[in-house]
């Protein structure tokens, strides 16, 4: 019997990523991680939120914002009536900087290749950018001027790139909210505005 072509589904696209990451070596981090985390979420979602990179928790579990930000993005995604089996959490970089150092520009150009990949398979609506290097990467694909994100911030930005149009949303990262309850009050406020979106 001859074998039939069939278009991949989503998951499918999706799945193969987590493939190529679990044996990627094309940057130094693979030799401090413990696990990569490649995202997760529903391949139907027309949300993506985007975070850095893998921590400590996230590290040990391959998963990602299973920390204490995870914890409150969890809250935050709630405000917005959101879940996290209706998004697709993704990050920058899919391996943890060892101490959770910054990533450095080298690593976000060798690692970002998978998460433009996932952007075009998912095709989401709306990207919601947690803090500012998620935010400056995805500013910079759509050519918009990023000047911090403290100014740009609860606003919505209609780009279109990676092949596709989309709104971002850019807000602070939940890691920020735990030392310092100025960017908790403006995450929860964001999420309340995202919400008004949605509806
Ligand atoms: N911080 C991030 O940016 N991503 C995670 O997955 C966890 C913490
Ligand atoms: Fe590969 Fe990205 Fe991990 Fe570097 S951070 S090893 S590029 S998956």
């Amino acid at each position: 019997m001859s074998k039939r072509m069939r278009f991949l589904s989503k998951r499918e696209l999706l799945d193969a990523i987590v493939t190529e990451v679990i044996v990627c070596h094309k940057c130094e981090l693979w030799k401090t991680r413990k696990n990569p985390v490649a995202g997760e979420g529903s391949p139907e979602s027309q949300i993506m939120v985007i975070g850095e990179a893998p921590g400590y928790w996230e590290d040990v579990e391959g998963k990602p914002f299973v920390g204490a930000a995870g914890k409150f993005l969890d809250t935050l995604l709630s405000i917005a009536d959101l879940s996290r089996e209706n998004v697709f959490i993704g990050n920058i970089l899919k391996c943890r900087p060892p101490k959770n150092r910054e990533p450095s520009p080298d690593e976000i150009r060798t690692c970002t290749p998978y998460l433009n990949k996932q952007i075009q398979i998912i095709q989401p609506k709306i990207i919601v950018t947690l803090g500012n290097y998620s935010t400056s990467y995805i500013f910079a694909k759509a050519t918009l001027p990023f000047n911090g994100i403290t100014r740009i911030h609860g606003k919505f930005y209609k780009i279109s790139t990676l092949d596709m149009q989309a709104t971002i949303f850019p807000t602070f990262h939940p890691a920020a909210a735990l030392y310092h309850p100025k960017y908790k009050e403006q995450l929860i406020s964001d999420f309340h505005t995202l919400k008004q979106e949605l509806i």
